[in-house]
Parts: structure tokens; C-alpha cells; sequence
């Protein structure tokens, strides 16, 4: 049966909503940069090296520099 939305512990919406994040997750689209192999979503431009279809879509900021000093 449907409860009213009051009727539902907060903890219980949160669980369950939490436990369907994770099949979200598993269900995501995901495949490998063609030039630096990472991992990235389909049909979406890689947060890596910032390509798309072979042509550059924006800049990335190189963080290796920050991650040394
Ligand atoms: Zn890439």
C-alpha cells in the first residue's frame, strides 16, 4: 500500500533512495577515451584530456604540477 509521504521515515526514503544510487551508478554508460584510454561516459567529452570525437572540445588544467608542490 502507498503511504503518505509523512508516514515514511526519513531514514527508510534515504536507504532505499541510496541503495538505487548504486544501480544507477552500475547502469551508467561507460567506455574508454580513444587517446588516453581513460575511463569517461559515452557521448560525453573526456574529463581527462578534454577530446570528443578526435577534436578538442575544451582545456584541461594539468594537475600534475599541483599535485607536486
Ligand atoms: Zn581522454
Amino acid at each position: 500500500m502507498p503511504q503518505p509521504k509523512y508516514k515514511t521515515r526519513r531514514s527508510k526514503t534515504r536507504s532505499r533512495k541510496a541503495h538505487n544510487f548504486y544501480q544507477q551508478v552500475e547502469r551508467m554508460e561507460l567506455s574508454r577515451c580513444p587517446r588516453c584510454h581513460a575511463l569517461k561516459l559515452a557521448h560525453y567529452a573526456c574529463p581527462v584530456c578534454g577530446y570528443y570525437k578526435g577534436e578538442q572540445v575544451y582545456q584541461v588544467e594539468e594537475e600534475e604540477e599541483k599535485a607536486g608542490a
